[in-house]
């Protein structure tokens, strides 16, 4: 196969970004007759977001009716489940109980169910104080909704399967390489590439996919849509964690969740655990202009309280700071939850070129359904 900086070569399909929703994509749409390129700017793939996240797989309870996310998220999950179970990719189901500390919270918690269920959550049950003591006997509150079908997963190695096959049906996957310009020419798009220290060098595409991640408004600016026109403008939101030390995470079994505020901008500082046991909190929620990855310890005081109300048994030396993400929200501050953003740009002049754009949570339950999404779009492309 021809290598990427032969500067005369031509690919059908250009997605922009290894992380795991480029990844995907080009696992669903990579195949022998077809050149498919993946550009990724860094020395390797899940760099970014797909590696600053919770590792949750999301069962689609909190979005709202007919959106994306609700779709593409109870989708994901039964997706990912089953590739989990092919591929032997670690991921244990171990459900989740969203508990509501007073009484006045309970109700929430019907309305939660009642969202989910009309998304198509499955196994949704709303469980009394006595029941929640039974299941969690060290997690406080009055009642809960449990959600079996919420699970955690190794989302490097699914990166790792969907890169993998996406090189075994042919497709090139490139690092160090970052999308710098981009022209509409008559079949296509030119793409402006720089290399690290070796300069630049451009090639045409058919279809173009931006999966960029906290730089898909810049990438999509390039291709010349005015942003804010659009409502593609990203606002960065910081989700930091705290690691919970003192050998206390044997004393939940399940993902432990706060009733989530209203209008919120993430689902409330929760308890999440990973494959190997280990216990965390967050993450939290604050608007940051710019990417830092740095968690304040002094934040530390608000994580404590925040799940002191559920987890009477957390010490404050428990808890280490440990790692941030960023969230690339479509949503301001104080404004109404916002939809994922994919589509064909035809619209705008801009015929193959398909934008994602505010793929935050739960983008990475969402993977394997987002690509089979962007493959129809992509077949009406061809067609
Ligand atoms: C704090 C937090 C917690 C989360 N928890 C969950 C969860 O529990 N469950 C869940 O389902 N989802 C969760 N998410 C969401 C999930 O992590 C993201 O939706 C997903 O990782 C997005 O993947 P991506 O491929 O779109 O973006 P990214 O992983 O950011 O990948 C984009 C890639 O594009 C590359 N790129 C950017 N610009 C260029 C350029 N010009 N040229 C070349 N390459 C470029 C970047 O280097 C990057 O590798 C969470 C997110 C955050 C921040």
């Amino acid at each position: 196969m021809k290598n990427i900086s032969e500067m005369k070569f031509k690919s059908d399909i250009t997605i922009i970004g290894a992380g795991v929703v480029g990844l995907a994509i080009a696992a669903q749409l990579a195949h022998r007759d077809r050149v498919v390129f993946v550009l990724e700017k860094n020395e390797r793939f899940g760099q970014e977001t797909s590696s600053r996240h919770s590792g949750v797989i999301h069962s689609g309870i909190y979005y709202p009716a007919g959106s994306l996310k609700a779709k593409l998220c109870v989708e994901g999950n039964r997706l990912l489940y089953e590739l989990c179970g092919k591929r032997g990719i670690g991921h244990k189901k171990l459900g989740k109980l969203i508990v509501a500390a007073t009484d006045a919270e309970t109700g929430q918690l019907q309305e939660l169910k009642a969202k989910g269920q009309g998304n198509g959550a499955t196994g949704l049950k709303l469980i009394s104080r006595s029941e929640l003591k039974e299941m969690e006997p060290n997690v406080e509150g009055v009642a809960a909704l449990l959600s079996p079908s919420t699970g955690i997963i190794d989302s490097h190695a699914l990166m790792e399967h969907f890169a993998a096959r996406a090189k075994d049906g042919g497709a090139e996957i490139a690092y160090r390489k970052k999308v710098v310009g981009l022209e509409k020419v008559s079949a296509g798009y030119k793409v402006a590439v720089e290399e690290n220290d070796k300069g630049k060098f451009s090639f045409d595409t058919r279809i173009l996919i931006n999966c960029a991640g906290l730089q898909c408004d810049k990438v999509a600016e390039l291709a010349g849509i005015d942003i804010d026109r659009a409502g593609y403008r990203l606002h960065y939101c910081k989700g930091e964690y705290f690691t919970v030390g003192g050998g206390k995470n044997r004393l939940v079994k399940r993902l432990i969740y706060p009733v989530p505020e209203v209008k919120g901008t993430g689902l409330g500082v929760h308890v999440t655990l990973d494959l190997e046991g280990r216990m965390r909190l967050g993450p939290n929620t604050q608007y940051v202009d710019s990417i830092d990855y740095a968690v304040d310890s002094r934040h530390k005081d608000s994580f404590y309280k925040s799940a002191k109300r559920m987890l009477p048994f957390i010490e404050y030396a428990d808890l280490e700071p440990e790692m941030a993400g960023i969230r690339p929200k479509l949503q301001g501050p104080g404004e109404d939850v916002k939809d994922f953003v994919i589509r064909d740009e035809s619209d705008k002049g801009l015929p193959g070129l398909i934008n994602l754009i505010g793929i935050e949570s739960p983008g990475l339950t969402s993977s394997p359904a987002i690509a089979r999404y962007v493959a129809r779009l992509v077949e009406n492309i061809f067609r």
